[in-house]
């Protein structure tokens, strides 16, 4: 067993016990960082100098005995997150060069707990997208087949943690971005509740959805992760004031008599078959653990995808006018302050941005508001109606994360409506603003398969408790990519 393969709460005991020190265990991946980055491509950025000193000074903070758990353990963070004095692009070429003066408050929690900064994770460019195909510098590779994509937009974290480039990591989820990657790699990504975790500092896409969460090696640690990041914000009016539990107490394998709501809608047409294969029977495993599950309906899933690419566009369309070469990054110089503008935002933005800040504009002009962005509020009501009336019969629903596995690079790449459909499943929840997990689940054609646990607002605790019971009856987690030797072993 290398260190760089350990979860935080691995490292966490060893590092308490002084059998290792943070030096070593930074040492440790960022070798691997070293060794395995160029086949994966999951950094945008890499801080080895930062890392080792403050891996140094974590090992300072131990001896004077500090034992706070994510105190000297490595950490990535996506570059949609700012980070003091380390440049953060969002993976967009309009924000290249951009150093922010300040921390996001998440990086600031867990960097005042001790937390050793490896570096910045790639995305799609500002997290609009499902494969990091999006970024504008380079595409990420999955580590279970490089042909293919880690999902997105925090295929940079998945990547990473799958090729054991990090010991934990922080993404964000604005319609699945957390949860898809996690799925496609073989790890755990939570997204939190909307308000649970504040958002400021982190490069906004759609306000109304965007959250800050774990993606982990195991359930464990994204509760451990969650304790510390948590709460409210008087910087983020959005973050709310419900008070934050200790995470890991909820983390029991008992899970006799909860009720499971499996619901009608999710086992979509065209779904992957190993994947259905795979999540009835993780659904099984759930029975055998003494759950109870039924049937549950949620009336209005097919709307989530036209609900969602009409509000996140036009929230992303107001979000990015920021981007006007005059603040920030990138600056084209012009004949006048509007063809600066012009020439700034036409060289700056990729693609997928392109087409949002359209399709966002165009919802929002005079005239189309009512018939469009309105609309799609009220449908989204509707949406969060069918959760809270389910969500009044059982403790969780479950399903997939998404309806299949990690696609090829280039697969989409002709037919961008195709890839919308694909986030059916993670988009109505969002929409909603409830708190949903993805767990390591099986394999469909030798790629991983997740399944996604929710709840109500607020009941992250309830999410984590049947994702760990869950966990802690399988061994889907502790399968590792074929990428050496080494993690073969880990494998038998
Ligand atoms: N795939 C969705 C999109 O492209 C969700 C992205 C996200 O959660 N940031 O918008």
């Amino acid at each position: 067993m290398e260190l760089y393969q350990l979860t935080i709460h691995e490292a966490w005991e060893l590092l308490r016990k002084k059998e290792i020190s943070s030096v070593e265990l930074t040492e440790s991946v960022l070798r691997r960082i070293e060794e395995t980055d160029d086949k994966i491509r999951a950094y945008l950025k890499v801080t080895p100098d930062l890392a080792l000193q403050q891996a140094r000074e974590a090992d300072e903070r131990r001896a004077a005995g500090d034992d706070t758990p994510l105190l000297g353990v490595p950490m990535a963070i996506k570059d949609v997150i700012t980070t003091k004095g380390i440049e953060t692009t969002a993976a967009s070429k309009i924000l290249e060069g951009y150093v922010p003066p300040y921390d996001a408050t998440v990086t600031r929690k867990i960097r005042e707990a001790g937390a050793v900064i490896l570096g910045k994770t790639n995305l799609d460019e500002f997290a609009m997208g499902w494969s990091t195909e999006n970024s504008g510098y380079f595409v990420t590779h999955n580590p279970w087949d490089l042909d293919r994509v880690p999902g997105g937009s925090s295929g940079g974290n998945a990547a990473a943690l799958a090729a054991d480039e990090t010991i934990g990591s922080l993404g964000t989820d604005t319609g699945g971005s957390v949860r898809q990657p996690a799925s496609f790699c073989n790890v755990v990504g939570l997204r939190p509740s909307y308000g649970r975790v504040s958002r400021y500092g982190v490069i906004a896409f759609a306000s109304s959805l965007d959250q800050v969460g774990p993606m982990t090696k195991d359930v464990r640690d994204a509760a451990i992760l969650l304790n510390y990041i948590a709460g409210r914000d008087p910087k983020d009016s959005t973050s709310v004031d419900v008070p934050v539990p200790d995470y890991t107490a909820a983390l029991d394998a008992d899970i006799e008599g909860m009720k499971v709501g499996l619901p009608r809608e999710y086992f979509v047409e065209g779904m992957d078959p190993g994947v259905e294969k795979a999540i009835r029977e993780a659904i099984s495993t759930l029975e055998e653990l003494g759950a109870e599950v039924r049937e549950v309906s949620l009336p209005h899933t097919k709307y989530g995808v036209p609900v969602y690419y009409l509000v996140a566009p036009a929230e992303a369309s107001a979000n990015l006018a920021r981007y006007d070469g005059i603040r920030y990054g990138l600056s084209i110089p012009g004949e006048d302050v509007w063809d600066s503008y012009e020439k700034t935002r036409g060289a700056g933005f990729g693609d997928e941005v392109r087409r949002r800040i359209l399709l966002g504009t165009y919802a929002l002009s005079a005239g189309y508001y009512d018939a469009y962005y309105l609309k799609a509020q009220k449908v989204r009501t509707l949406i969060k109606k069918d959760f809270e009336d389910a969500l009044d019969k059982v403790d969780v629903i479950v399903g997939p994360t998404i309806p299949m596995i990690a696609f090829k690079i280039g697969q989409f790449s002709e037919d961008p409506t195709a890839m919308y459909l694909t986030d059916i499943l993670s988009l109505p929840n969002a929409l909603a603003g409830l708190p949903a997990i993805s767990v390591p689940a099986g394999f469909s054609e030798g790629m991983p398969v997740g399944m996604q646990i929710m709840a109500k607002p607020f009941q992250e605790e309830v999410v984590l408790h049947v994702a760990y019971a869950f966990e802690q009856a399988t061994e889907w987690r502790k399968f590792k990519p074929p990428l050496d030797a080494k993690a073969q072993e880990v494998k038998q």
